[in-house]
């Protein structure tokens, strides 16, 4: 058992897992909430289940229960650079598909040789394999504070599996915060870091605009599937570092109130 609490409400009794259905009892008019197996508990008419506001989920510590974050946007965008951020200013774990794919590379595992071939020609690698590797993580930090999910999920696929993966642990993504930059700028900024980053694909053009072709034709589709959960929310990607940190951390902060 944890202790929940919805926006508006008291904080009532209820399970991880039940935690994701919640409903306010409308018919009655009393302003009584109810997740499914959860005590009774007081709430306002504002009241929202946790699958679509998940912000204020707590646990037994009265901490906030899990701040999942997808943070998106094409190959360049900053992403890299501003997780960094988030994770020095609120505790979340890290993931980055890409990193994990380079860190197989590196070890030199089976999965990692696959691998190497579809990123050195900037291609995107097998949905199967880079779930695996999230859902692995996963359960491997479960008392997390929560994730930044970073190059991941660049398909409808991935999402939808993140979406399951998530659900069935009563975290949901809270929201998606998505870099925009133009196409031009992507690739002067990708070929510059190709000239210390060693990474095989940042210092080709040509592979350059295909990963950005990649991004337009099949990881662009993923900003609809948030929208279509009210999840969605775009940024401005070009501009200092810390000008692009502060209006990311205005969404973030919304979340935890
Ligand atoms: P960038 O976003 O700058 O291209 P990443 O480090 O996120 O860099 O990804 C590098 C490469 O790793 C991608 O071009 C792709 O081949 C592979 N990759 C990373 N994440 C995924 C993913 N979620 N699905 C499929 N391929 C991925």
């Amino acid at each position: 058992m944890q202790i929940g609490k919805v926006r508006g409400s008291t904080p009532f009794k209820c399970t991880i897992g039940q935690a994701q259905i919640a409903q306010l009892d409308r018919a009655s008019r009393l302003q009584i909430g109810k997740v499914r197996g959860s005590t009774p508990f007081k709430c306002t008419k504002n009241f929202r289940p946790f699958c679509t506001v998940p912000k204020g989920l707590l646990n037994f510590n009265q901490q906030l229960y899990m701040l999942n974050l997808v943070l998106f946007g094409p190959p360049g965008a900053g992403k890299g650079t501003q997780s960094k951020n988030l994770i020095d200013k609120y505790g979340l774990i890290h993931l980055s598909t890409g990193d994990l794919l380079r860190g197989e590379i590196a070890e030199g595992t089976e999965l990692g040789l696959e691998a190497k071939k579809l990123m050195d020609d900037g291609k995107l690698v097998p949905d199967a394999v880079v779930i695996g590797m999230i859902s692995h993580k996963l359960d491997a930090n479960k008392t997390a504070k929560g994730f930044i999910f970073d190059g991941f999920p660049r398909t409808v696929v991935q999402a939808e599996e993140l979406d399951e993966l998530l659900n069935s642990k009563g975290a949901p993504i809270c929201c998606m915060i998505a870099l925009e930059v133009n196409d031009n700028e992507l690739e002067h900024r990708l070929l510059l870091r190709g000239k210390d980053s060693g990474r095989a694909d940042d210092a080709n053009p040509e592979v350059i605009r295909k990963r950005i072709k990649e991004y337009n034709d099949k990881t662009a589709p993923v900003a609809d599937f948030y929208k279509g959960q009210n999840k969605f929310n775009s940024i401005n990607g070009i501009g200092s570092v810390g000008e692009i940190f502060a209006s990311i951390c205005t969404i973030v902060d919304k979340y935890l109130k």
